[in-house]
């Protein structure tokens, strides 16, 4: 479990991250959300013991980082951004200096080596320089380094940044395995990678916590209420009679009137309400021909730009 309580650090007079306060659970893959220069790294660099705070406090599984850091640095394997590697040791070897570095026992070093070299499917390449790998496989070295030692808990900072498509789908089933037997924080500014592998997020947006939620949740908190957009042939010019006849409509607004003289509507109800059924009976005794009907939907886009939007106000 890693605690946070009213953590700030300030660069002088510039403050880079005011007064946080999180819990991670043992077994999360929790995501740090945020632009450029919210504060991402900073908070991490602040979990990991690699820079300290200016106030509050962190503990890792119960050791404070200040008072006990080592205790709370072995719980932890730390990917940092834009994996910086020693370029001219072979994957083995660099994988070997971390086990070094984080204090594996000597008898078993070459067995968790290889363990580990295998999770991140890097024994193709163990014998290669590191310089000499891509970008996705040097992502892949930059992963083991943190594993090796097996830390409960992994820490990666940006870690599909640079990579092309296919390399980020592979790295991120990567965590989402490592998630299975890791807690796991990972920053990154793309909402779509964070809902499709987290299933906590923490929005950071200047230094500051807006949010702290499950995907899910995120998106139903900005989608207030809920909205269908029909698409009619509607001759007579009935929809204003619509809004009368079905009393849980709050809201109807013409969208864009098409070419072929049908129109779109967006209509808005109270939250859990669904229209639907009550649409099509009403718009057919009406007279009025749907030609398409679906739900608006929020996405986790929407709540993160509301939710910053919010903050900046
Ligand atoms: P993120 O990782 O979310 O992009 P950072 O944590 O790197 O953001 O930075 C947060 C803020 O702190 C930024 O405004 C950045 O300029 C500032 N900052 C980060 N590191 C330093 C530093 N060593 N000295 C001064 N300011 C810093
Ligand atoms: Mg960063």
């Amino acid at each position: 479990m890693i605690e946070v309580k009213n953590v700030t650090k300030k660069y002088g007079k510039a403050v880079a991250v005011e007064d946080i306060s999180f819990t991670i659970n043992d077994g999360e893959i929790v995501g740090l959300l945020g632009p450029n220069g919210a504060g991402k790294s900073t908070t991490m660099n602040i979990l990991t013991g690699y820079i300290e705070q200016t106030s509050g406090d962190v503990t890792i599984e119960g050791y404070n980082t200040l008072k006990k850091p080592k205790k709370a640095k072995m719980q932890i394997g730390y990917m940092a951004e834009g994996v910086p590697l020693y370029t001219d040791l072979t994957v083995k070897e660099f994988v070997t200096y971390m086990a070094e570095l984080k204090k594996v026992n000597r008898k078993e070093r070459k067995e968790k080596v290889q363990k580990v070299i295998e999770q991140t499917g890097l024994k193709d390449v163990e014998n290669k320089l590191t310089k000499n790998l891509s970008r996705g496989y040097k992502q892949r070295v930059s992963m083991a380094g943190a594993l090796v030692g097996d830390p409960k808990i992994l820490i990666l900072d940006e870690p599909t940044v640079g990579l092309d498509p296919k390399q980020i789908t592979e790295i991120r089933n990567l965590i989402k395995e490592l998630g299975k037997t890791h807690t796991v924080i990972l920053s990154s500014h793309i909402l779509s990678e964070v809902s499709q592998i987290c299933n906590k997020v923490i929005i950071i947006n200047k230094g500051k916590i807006v949010a702290i939620d499950t995907p899910e949740n995120l998106e139903n908190r900005v989608s207030k209420n809920n909205c269908i957009y029909v698409t009619v042939e509607d001759t007579e010019n009935k929809i204003d009679k619509i809004k009368n006849e079905i009393k849980e409509i709050k809201n109807i607004e013409l969208v864009q009137e098409n070419e072929d003289k049908t129109k779109q509507y967006l209509i808005e109800a109270d939250k859990d309400i669904d229209l639907r059924k009550k649409i099509f009976s009403e718009f057919a005794k009406e007279n009025i021909t749907i030609f398409e009907m679906k739900k608006a939907d929020t996405t986790l886009e929407d709540a993160f730009i509301k939710l910053i939007e919010g903050g900046n106000k």
